[in-house]
């Protein structure tokens, strides 16, 4: 195993046993359970709007360490953050798992222990459900699942 995949792979446990922001947040504006039935993941994605900022961003469930670490990473990135920037991280993390082969981009910080899932396409859809669950929420729909 690399020095980097070790690396990536602390990161992702470190996530998974010390869960960031994990909490439900009752003066939550939006929020979206997501289901991803091939591993048996449950998230759910809490989300404060202040205007078009996200103030507070938090979760809870049930899932792989992969799904939790990913969930996890997320709200600790997408916190302060406008609703935009929150869909480019969406759309940044989903081109690092499933685009072309390339180094991942600087602005994704510890979410970059998630390229070493690209070889694992079931594992992917764990790593993207809280992030289409966040989307869910930020477009108003109550739930999602991965298919
Ligand atoms: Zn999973």
């Amino acid at each position: 195993m690399s020095e980097l995949s070790e690396l990536y792979e602390e990161i992702i446990l470190d996530h998974h046993k010390r869960p960031r922001n994990f909490r439900e947040l009752p003066e939550c504006t939006c929020s979206a359970e997501g289901r991803n039935p091939l591993c048996g993941d449950e998230v759910k994605v809490f989300v404060r709007l202040e205007g078009k900022s996200l103030s507070d961003v938090t979760f809870q469930g049930q899932g792989c360490a992969i799904s939790r670490a990913s969930a996890s990473m997320m709200t600790g990135k997408t916190r302060g953050k406008t609703e935009g920037e929150a869909h480019g991280l969406s759309l940044r993390v989903r081109e690092m798992l499933l685009g072309p082969e390339s180094e991942p981009p600087g602005e994704l910080g510890d979410l970059a222990a998630l390229s070493g899932l690209r070889k694992f396409p079931a594992r992917i859809k764990c790593a993207m459900l809280p992030w289409h669950a966040l989307e869910a929420a930020l477009s108003g729909r109550p739930e999602t699942t991965t298919e």
